[in-house]
């Protein structure tokens, strides 16, 4: 076998692996740099001459020595080639981003592999760091899920409010009812409706009912805890889940709320809007009850509250 190559081709090698947009480095046994790319100079500042025979950990104290030595021996000593990718480990070396008008990130993420290199002798004697800078691709996946993220908040809320809508709250009680079943935990259920809304709209005009209705929802939000959800379950009706909380609590809660509701003062241009809400609580008290049971309870109690003279809490008794 003839291992020797035309010193033309030598040299033409050597301008592709100079200018390549990727970084090349070779290492001995050692951990010394023997080869040191214009990619690697441009984006570490050390020049191949200073490069030279220095420890890549010397180079780089961030790189996990530990870690990155395992990977050296494996490849010197079995042949086969090792990857990093950038979803894994961001990086191997930390080089700053160099996207200075549309960068986004802080420093290059990387895709790396790891190759050996033969000696004519057969014998590993160095291995061959490839760097790819993928900071890219990392950018289009973070403002992916940047947006992802925003549409997924834009279709489980309401413009109006910023509370849950009406399905995706009813699913956060699908999901807390089959927890709390499982754990037998206490769960609770508000369900309120302000009181002769029609009377707000035809007095004060419908923009001033809505923001009657932002409001009330504000006020909720004041009220609610961390692990609380709080819904719009349709045009001036709202729904509370309430996590760990008996009825005795639920109540205490839905007294606090409609006592705010009744001092609340909505100002619309120079008019003073004043109204009260009616309010129904249930608990999950049975393993019968379905997440559609506990809301028809609350719906109930909520009727007797309108019935009984409005602005009142009624929990719904079995
Ligand atoms: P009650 O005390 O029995 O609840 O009387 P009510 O007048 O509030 O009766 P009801 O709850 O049935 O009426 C709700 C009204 O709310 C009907 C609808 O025109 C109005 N409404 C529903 N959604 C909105 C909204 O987003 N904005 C405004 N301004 N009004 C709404
Ligand atoms: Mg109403
Ligand atoms: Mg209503």
């Amino acid at each position: 076998m003839n291992h020797s190559i035309d010193l033309h081709e030598f040299h033409w090698l050597l301008a592709v692996v100079q200018s390549i947009d990727v970084g090349v480095v070779v290492l001995d046994r050692q951990y010394r740099v023997q080869v040191w790319n214009t990619f690697m100079e441009n984006r570490s500042g050390i020049q191949p001459k200073d490069a030279h025979n220095q420890h890549i950990f010397s180079l780089f104290p961030d790189l996990d020595q530990q870690w990155f030595s395992r990977k050296v021996e494996s490849v010197a000593t079995l042949g086969t080639p090792a990857f990093t990718i950038w979803e894994q480990r961001p990086y191997l070396v930390r080089f700053k981003s160099y996207q200075p008008i549309t960068g986004q990130e802080e420093f290059m993420y990387q895709n790396t592999t790891l190759l050996a290199l033969r000696s004519p002798d057969n014998s590993i004697n160095h291995v061959c760091l490839v760097i790819y800078d993928v900071t890219d691709v990392a950018t289009n996946r973070h403002q992916l899920q940047a947006a992802n993220a925003q549409l997924q908040k834009l279709s489980s809320t309401d413009r109006l409010t910023g509370l849950y809508n009406r399905g995706h709250w009813e699913e956060s009680l699908r999901t807390a009812h089959a927890r709390h079943q499982r754990y037998g935990t206490a769960l609770s259920l508000v369900m309120f409706d302000i009181d002769h809304f029609k009377r707000v709209n035809d007095t004060y005009g419908h923009q001033a009912g809505d923001k009657v209705i932002e409001q009330v929802a504000g006020l909720l939000h004041e009220h609610v805890r961390e692990s609380d959800v709080a819904g719009r379950y349709g045009g001036e009706e709202f729904g509370v889940v309430l996590s760990d909380t008996d009825k005795e609590g639920a109540q205490i809660f839905a007294e606090r709320l409609r006592k705010a509701v009744e001092t609340l003062l909505v100002r619309y241009n120079d008019q003073s809007i004043r109204f009260t809400i009616s309010l129904g609580v249930a608990e999950l008290n049975g393993p019968s009850n379905s997440h559609a049971e506990l809301i028809s309870r609350a719906d109930q109690a909520l009727y007797s509250s309108k019935k009984n003279g409005r602005n009142q809490v009624t929990v719904y008794e079995s």
